[in-house]
């Protein structure tokens, strides 16, 4: 027996929005989906009209809807953006040069500049060369640091006054509830913020914040966006894993544990009391860091030192070798650890 579409457009519902259980045909669906980014974007004042601004482009499904939805509502409302797609290349055979492929389509089709920064330009290594050196184990930490800083650099080079990401509401949830493991209060507030500053503040915005992954991919799919799907070679991420399918439980129980989990988040991170990291530039290559020396310099001097494991956790060690070698540069000593 045919369903009528909540929205009472007439039609008969197609399918279950994930987020509210609502019954709707896809065109009511596209129409929730746009209009509650377009909420999230107007409500959290993230753009000013004239502003440039790039979409960190990784040619899987989030950063693929976004690029595809930010160009709807830029059109649809008027919003006078001017959007780039920027993209990070880290060296990852059979992954990261497959996936690249796919943001050079959507550069194509939605008709937007693409930039692309490789690890190996910028930091004379790839995510292989990296894994061969570090082994499974930490490997996405430098792959993390390096990333965040490659965006940084991306957008300066762009010169736009904002960096979207493809973040979605499950992402920050899962975040949330690591940081609560974790007993890492402190990590709350940036990790919920819609808008938070990035290196030589350009912003860092998260139009996805409160869009459910199932509906990323449902949308994707009735709208047969281009994106791709495979999970990179070296992800073990085994505690955000566990935190996932924690997730992917409760929303079964019940959906709105998605939403609650990041309001419970936003309001323990108002809390006084807790002292934030210090902003301050790198001494070595300039950009922000909370650190004298900023973390992927740390880990860098680690690589090309054959002591990879140096700046992995809050090791001393590392701390004294970067002050000293960064004191001594211009007295050629050399400090045996
Ligand atoms: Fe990098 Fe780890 Fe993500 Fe792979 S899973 S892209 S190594 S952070």
């Amino acid at each position: 027996m045919p369903v009528p579409c909540s929205a009472k457009c007439g039609k008969n519902a197609t399918l279950k929005r994930p987020k509210t259980g609502d019954a709707l045909c896809k065109e009511c669906f596209f129409w929730a989906f746009e209009m509650e980014v377009h909420n999230t974007i107007v409500n959290a004042k993230l753009f000013q009209r004239g502003n440039k601004v790039a979409i960190a482009a990784s040619g899987g499904k989030d950063s693929t809807v976004l690029a595809y939805v930010l160009k709807l509502l830029n059109e649809r409302y008027d919003y006078g953006l001017d959007l780039f797609l920027l993209s990070v290349d880290e060296g990852i055979t059979g992954y990261r040069d497959d996936s690249l492929q796919t943001v050079k389509q959507n550069k194509i089709d939605y008709e937007m500049p693409l930039k692309i920064l490789s690890y190996e330009e910028l930091y004379g290594w790839t995510m292989d060369a990296i894994v061969a050196q570090v082994g499974r184990k930490n490997n996405c930490t430098f792959c993390g640091v390096f990333r965040r800083q490659a965006l940084d650099r991306g957008a300066a080079l762009l010169g736009v006054d904002c960096v979207v990401t493809g973040h979605n509401a499950d992402d920050i949830a899962e975040t949330v509830l690591m940081n609560v493991l974790r007993g890492d209060i402190a990590r709350l507030q940036r990790c919920t913020s819609i808008i938070t500053a990035g290196a030589d503040s350009i912003m860092r915005c998260k139009p996805l914040k409160y869009t459910y992954e199932k509906e990323i991919v449902m949308y994707a799919y009735f709208k047969r966006l281009v994106y791709f799907s495979t999970e990179c070679i070296f992800a073990p991420n085994a505690y955000r894993g566990h935190a996932r399918m924690f997730l992917k439980d409760l929303e079964k129980i019940r959906p709105s544990s998605i939403m609650d989990i990041i309001h419970s988040g936003e309001r323990l991170s108002v809390r006084d009391g807790i002292k934030m990291p210090e902003r301050r530039n790198c001494t070595r290559c300039g950009f922000v860091s909370s650190q004298e020396i900023c973390k992927a310099c740390v880990l860098l001097e680690g690589l090309n030192r054959g002591l990879p494991r140096l700046g992995i956790g809050k090791s001393n060690k590392a701390k004294l070798l970067l002050a000293a070698t960064t004191e001594d540069r211009g007295k050629k000593k050399t400090v045996d650890f």
